[in-house]
């Protein structure tokens, strides 16, 4: 907080979340002048309403589904009641050691935290409050919000996934509008928890970003745990009272519950910061860059979940790297969204990286699939998981997409990244050799199948 009124930082940022954040912290490193400006709390959605506690509750109810399933490995466990207070406290000190170890990250790197909610006032100011802060450069990394469809506003029993990470008890019932990310994660929570949940998805298959074949699996092993799965299910209207919420759906009976989860995707948060104002492009409030994050007003970037694409917080890191880098005059590579790797942590877990067998095809006529089944991996039939991994192969012999499903599965991503990223083929993998009984033999089985070798896999 030393800046003087005529103080000129070299970069100014506008939100702490992990774009943000990420951005100062690189910056710093980099030897540039840092103000990073934050309305809430540095961490942003990833860290306070976002990744680390959805998974702290995912990983409360794996717990409770190891208990429950006990007997099946000979251990004499059962679940007698859920604590919901307890969860929440466990989640919230997960939160607050990594929020106390980014503080101190944030200070000893010699940043300017500067608490308040931004006003961009030109392409090189920004006002908080009473302070006046002067950039060379401006970096807007504001993030997503929940967003919801008319006739549903969040409230009583309708929840977004801030709401629901908030919980003190497990509902009865839930109905999950939504099938996407956010909605299966819930869905996965709540069900080990305990409740009874129904999904109603418009379109027709769960995850409907992943490929076809994930979904299927997913929705086969969510019916068999006893998620209601509706696809092809239109909401248009929910009404509530003291005991219920209920749910209108396009052509079919109403449907009521206890709460109603709305997931149906996240929506910039730029209106009323000033960025029309100063002459910015936006496109529904996504603010629009080339691939170098660089908004059409010169020195000014955008980089997270309000430029257009995956909106990730690992693709906001990454983002905000490269802008630092960018600002400090080295050469960074862009961002490219389809190696980024993408992790849902439902049960079973999702994982992929890379192209859809679909989007492989449309330039592609000679592509090549393989699914090895969890069925021939040793560690996946001794968790008792089922699943796969897919792979897709370009007619040059490329594996341009990985696509993993079953319990831990998220795990496996780190290889299968490098394997899409360095453009590897599976005569490249094949001859690598990958550790008894791991369910990353699975991902190496699957190479090896595909090279023409395989040893635990039907031909
Ligand atoms: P999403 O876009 O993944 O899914 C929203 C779903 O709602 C879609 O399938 C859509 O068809 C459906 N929908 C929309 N309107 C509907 C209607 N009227 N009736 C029924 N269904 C309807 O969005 P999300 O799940 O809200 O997640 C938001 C973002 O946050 C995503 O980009 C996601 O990747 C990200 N996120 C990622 C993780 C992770 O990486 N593990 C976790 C949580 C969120």
């Amino acid at each position: 907080m030393s800046a003087e009124a005529d103080h000129v930082y070299d970069v100014v940022i506008v939100g702490a979340g992990s774009g943000g954040y990420a951005c100062a912290l690189r910056a710093a490193q980099l030897g540039l002048t840092v103000a990073l400006v934050e309305r809430d709390k540095l961490g942003g959605t990833c860290l306070h309403r976002g990744c680390i506690p959805t998974k702290a509750l995912l990983h409360a109810a794996e717990v409770a589904d190891v208990a429950r399933d006990g007997a099946r490995f000979g251990v004499q466990s059962s679940v007698s009641g859920i604590d919901m207070p307890t969860v929440l406290s466990y989640q919230g000190s997960v939160v607050s050691r990594l929020y106390k170890g980014l503080q101190g990250l944030v200070n000893s790197a010699g940043i300017d935290f500067v608490e308040g909610s931004a006003q961009v006032t030109s392409p090189t100011t920004v006002t908080v409050g009473e302070r006046v802060l002067q950039g060379r450069n401006l970096v807007i990394a504001t993030g997503s919000t929940s967003r919801t469809i008319p006739g549903v506003t969040v409230g009583g029993r309708v929840l977004s996934s801030d709401e629901a990470l908030q919980a003190d008890s497990v509902p009865g019932s839930v109905i999950v509008l939504g099938g996407g990310v956010i909605g299966v994660e819930f869905a996965s929570a709540w069900r080990s928890l305990g409740a009874e949940v129904t999904i109603l998805e418009a379109l027709p298959r769960l995850v409907a970003a992943e490929d076809p074949a994930i979904s299927k699996q997913l929705t086969r092993a969510f019916t068999r745990r006893g998620i209601k799965v509706r696809t092809d299910t239109r909401v248009t209207g929910v009404t509530q009272d003291d005991s219920s919420v209920t749910v209108e759906i396009e052509g079919a009976d109403p449907l009521t519950a206890d709460v109603l989860l709305v997931a149906v995707g996240r929506g910039p948060v730029t209106a009323g910061l000033g960025l029309e104002e100063i002459g910015v492009v936006t496109d529904r409030g996504f603010v629009l860059t080339d691939d170098h994050l660089r908004t059409n007003l010169p020195h000014v970037y955008a980089v997270g979940d309000i430029v257009p694409g995956l909106q990730l917080a690992h693709r906001g890191f990454a983002h905000g790297i490269f802008v630092a880098e960018q600002i400090a005059g080295l050469s960074p590579a862009p961002v490219s969204d389809t190696t980024i790797p993408r992790v849902t942590y439902c049960d079973p877990e999702i994982a992929s990286v890379g192209l859809t067998e679909a989007q492989a095809r449309e330039s592609d006529s000679g592509v090549t699939t393989y699914e090895y089944s969890l069925g021939g991996n040793g560690k996946s039939q001794i968790l008792g998981t089922q699943g796969f991994v897919k792979l897709v192969k370009s007619s040059t012999g490329q594996v341009v997409g990985v696509h993993m499903i079953g319990a831990r599965m998220g795990e496996q991503i780190g290889e299968a990244q490098l394997i899409v990223g360095w453009e590897g083929t599976p005569e490249d993998v094949a001859p690598l050799i990958h550790a008894h009984p791991t369910q990353n033999e699975a991902l190496g089985e699957a190479h090896l199948a595909l090279a023409g070798k395989p040893l635990h896999a039907h031909a």
